[in-house]
């Protein structure tokens, strides 16, 4: 996701704790957040609290961040085992903020079976919406999943609001479309895990990392 937030030049001067803080809900780190079951540190004076990505973000362009609060660090957790993820977005241009975009993270068994799919979504509804589409595509692998169906269950559970760049139609069939895509490659990347080398660690970034040093140093 980091490297469809806007252009080289905003990404060297923004922050990844600077965009979750701004909880914009067209922000992809956001939805990365979410996805991910991560957390934001926050400290004050004397006192830090770590706060879960579900309640960190209260309403658009608004996260729990209290007055006297400072977000010092962030933590996205790595998913363990036959867990593989994909992000897709749908700007007008490359680096505008999303039509909609989608993080989806799917886990196979050692049948490389479907066994849990989840998918966030950025542009859609005022906080990050994740949602899980597990019973659309249990037991299924990347060859059987019938794709559409998973599309057709976070469809009915979304509920877009129009504005300048898309109509609500408009929005909910893009959603749609990079939901089946976004499961697909993680469920085809989630097959290729060698369980024995995948681990669980935790990704972090502090306050003071730019996404663009992130994006550098992740290559
Ligand atoms: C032209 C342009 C295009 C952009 N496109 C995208 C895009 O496609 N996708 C995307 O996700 N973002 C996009 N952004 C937003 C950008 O990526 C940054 O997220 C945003 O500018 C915040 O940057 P910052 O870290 O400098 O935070 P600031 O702008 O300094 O702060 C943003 C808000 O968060 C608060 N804040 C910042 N850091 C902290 C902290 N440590 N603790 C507590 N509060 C804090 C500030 O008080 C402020 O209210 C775009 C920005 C621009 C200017």
């Amino acid at each position: 996701g980091l490297r469809l937030v806007a252009h080289p030049v905003i990404r060297n001067r923004g922050t990844t704790v600077g965009s979750l803080a701004h909880a914009d809900p067209s922000g992809e780190m956001t939805a990365v957040l979410a996805l991910l079951g991560g957390s934001v540190d926050l400290a004050r004076k004397g006192s830090t609290r770590t706060v879960a990505a579900e309640d960190f973000f209260v309403g658009p362009l608004e996260a729990c961040i209290e007055t006297g609060e400072l977000a010092v660090s962030a933590y996205f957790p790595r998913p363990a085992g036959r867990t593989a993820t994909e992000f897709t977005e749908s700007a007008r241009r490359h680096g505008d903020y999303a039509i909609c975009g989608v993080a989806a993270a799917v886990t196979v068994d050692e049948d490389l079976r479907i066994v849990s799919a989840r998918a966030a979504y950025l542009s859609i509804s005022p906080v990050p919406l994740v949602l899980d589409l597990t019973d659309a595509l249990i037991g299924q692998t990347a060859e059987t999943a019938v794709w559409r169906d998973a599309a057709a269950l976070a469809t009915g559970r979304i509920e877009p609001e129009p504005d300048i760049h898309a109509s609500a139609e408009y929005r909910a069939q893009i959603a749609g479309v990079l939901t089946a895509r976004a499961l697909r490659t993680a469920t085809e990347r989630a097959a290729l895990i060698d369980p024995d080398t995948a681990t669980g660690t935790t990704g972090s970034t502090g306050a003071t990392s730019t996404t663009g040093t992130n994006e550098r140093s992740a290559r």
